[in-house]
């Protein structure tokens, strides 16, 4: 069985729409006594209102790292197979002609072109993913996880040339789904050789797959 690293697909000859927010994301400080730390803890409102930057719509975005947003035709495909242990929330897609005047301010301030954003009516969902492997102790890191702050961390105990972690995870903790989280790496959209089969299948689009490995 092999598995496989999710990446976004920006598009190779003609680039796909991206996600651009409507919705607020507040930065919240987190000092933590505990864990001695000090970060931002992004919280995005909701509902998340979004809308794509061009007409060419992909079936996989992301609208922060942690917030993964997927088209109703990805989900229907999810959902069919029995893909995942995961729910959707419905997320408000606008057009370009449903922009504020403040709204068409803030994108032209933030050089963004204006004139190619999607004119189409579209239906996407934020996708919360399960957990369903984690990473084997060959990978060489520590863990730390924040019981009071919630903060996510580890140290590399070997030392790599790349500065990108190589994951290695560990086949004895996956949960038999096909798409899925790593467990301390959340952000980590990981999935099977069947999930790309299918996804290649059904033309699922704005994704791209890496091997990763598994003892
Ligand atoms: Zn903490």
């Amino acid at each position: 069985m092999k598995f496989y690293k999710i990446y976004l697909d920006e598009g190779k000859r003609k680039k796909f729409a991206e996600a651009a927010t409507l919705s607020k994301i507040i930065g919240e400080d987190i000092e933590c006594t505990t864990c001695n730390s000090k970060w931002v803890k992004s919280i995005i409102e909701r509902p998340i209102k979004i809308i794509l930057t061009r007409n060419y719509l992909p079936d996989y975005t992301a609208i922060l790292p942690e917030q993964k947003i997927v088209s109703e035709r990805m989900k229907e495909i999810i959902e069919q197979y029995s893909l995942a242990k995961c729910t959707f929330d419905k997320i408000i897609t606008k057009t370009v002609d449903q922009l504020t005047d403040q709204q068409i301010v803030d994108f032209k301030m933030e050089g963004e072109n204006i004139s190619k954003f999607c004119t189409i009516p579209s239906s996407y969902f934020t996708i919360n993913l399960n957990a369903g492997i984690s990473i084997h102790s060959d990978m060489n890191v520590l863990l730390h996880k924040c019981e009071e702050c919630g903060r996510r961390n580890f140290t590399k105990l070997k030392e790599e040339k790349s500065m990108l972690l190589n994951y290695i995870l560990d086949y004895s903790t996956w949960n038999g789904q096909d798409l899925f989280t790593e467990t301390h790496f959340t952000n980590l959209f990981i999935c099977t050789e069947r999930f790309v089969e299918i996804c290649k299948l059904e033309k699922i689009t704005g994704l791209g797959f890496d091997e990763i490995k598994v003892i």
